[in-house]
């Protein structure tokens, strides 16, 4: 299985990542992001009180992560778009971490 990622940033991604802020959906798979109390965990050093998170199971963002995190060595693990409207950061979140705050 080849995958886009290797050829570089794809054009639209990046301009979607810029909007996120505006959008609030997801960048990889265009579904709105869910807006979520932040993890209460110092490991992760979040500021915000919130956080938007991209809890699509479709997402190519979410499926990608299993085979990514397998590939490393962390077989079981996975990671969700997130989205730090303080920092207007993006990045990858655990789900394992999500699953202390969403319980
Ligand atoms: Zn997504």
């Amino acid at each position: 299985m080849t995958d886009a990622a290797d050829a570089g940033p794809d054009p639209k991604l990046v301009e979607r990542l810029e909007t996120v802020k505006r959008t609030l959906r997801c960048p990889h798979c265009d579904e709105p992001l869910t807006k979520t109390n932040a993890p209460p965990n110092p490991f992760s050093g979040w500021e915000s009180p919130y956080l938007y998170i991209c809890l699509n199971n479709a997402c190519p963002y979410y499926v990608r992560s299993e085979e990514t995190l397998a590939a490393q060595g962390v077989p079981g693990g996975a990671y969700r778009f997130v989205f730090d409207p303080l920092r207007e950061w993006c990045g990858p979140v655990a789900t394992k971490t999500l699953g202390t705050l969403r319980g």
